[in-house]
């Protein structure tokens, strides 16, 4: 059993397919541990994207992940890491596989619907981040 972290970003929240992004999830073996809808501030948003800093699309990023509310999930399961980046799609949607949340939800690289740990450790890190040990037990 793994944990890993996914958000619901702000043009998926606005689209109003909350419900159909968690359906995917549920369908391929990955569970609910702990979900809250919350605005990021620019400091939060910033320290969470941290590894991106000196990429050229940071600036947007934070913007565009402060535009609106985002859904923060922990998602548990067998290799829920991996099987949750294989549900997600390429990150730009027009590369992802249809059938596959960026495909089928997305329209650009920046505004690509979810994130999703990409390693265990990652995930961990990002889960204690937005969550406090009571919210995940
Ligand atoms: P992923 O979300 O698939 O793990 P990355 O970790 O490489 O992708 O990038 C984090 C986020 O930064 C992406 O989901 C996307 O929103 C944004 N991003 C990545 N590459 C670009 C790019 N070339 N132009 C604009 N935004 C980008
Ligand atoms: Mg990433």
């Amino acid at each position: 059993m793994e944990r890993t972290l996914s958000i619901i970003k702000p043009d998926a929240v606005k689209k109003n397919v909350i419900g159909k992004i968690i359906d995917r999830f549920e369908n391929n073996g990955l569970r609910v541990v702990s979900i809250k809808k919350i605005l990021l501030s620019e400091v939060i948003a910033g320290n969470f994207y941290a590894i991106h800093k000196e990429r050229p699309f940071f600036n947007d990023l934070v913007r565009f992940m402060t535009s609106g509310s985002v859904v923060v999930i922990v998602l548990e399961g067998e290799n829920a890491v991996k099987k949750n980046r294989e549900l997600m799609g390429d990150t730009d949607p027009k590369k992802a596989i249809k059938g596959t949340i960026r495909a089928d939800f997305a329209e650009s690289i920046d505004a690509n619907a979810v994130h999703g740990s990409d390693s265990l450790e990652n995930a961990k890190n990002e889960i204690a981040f937005f969550f406090s040990q009571a919210e995940i037990q």
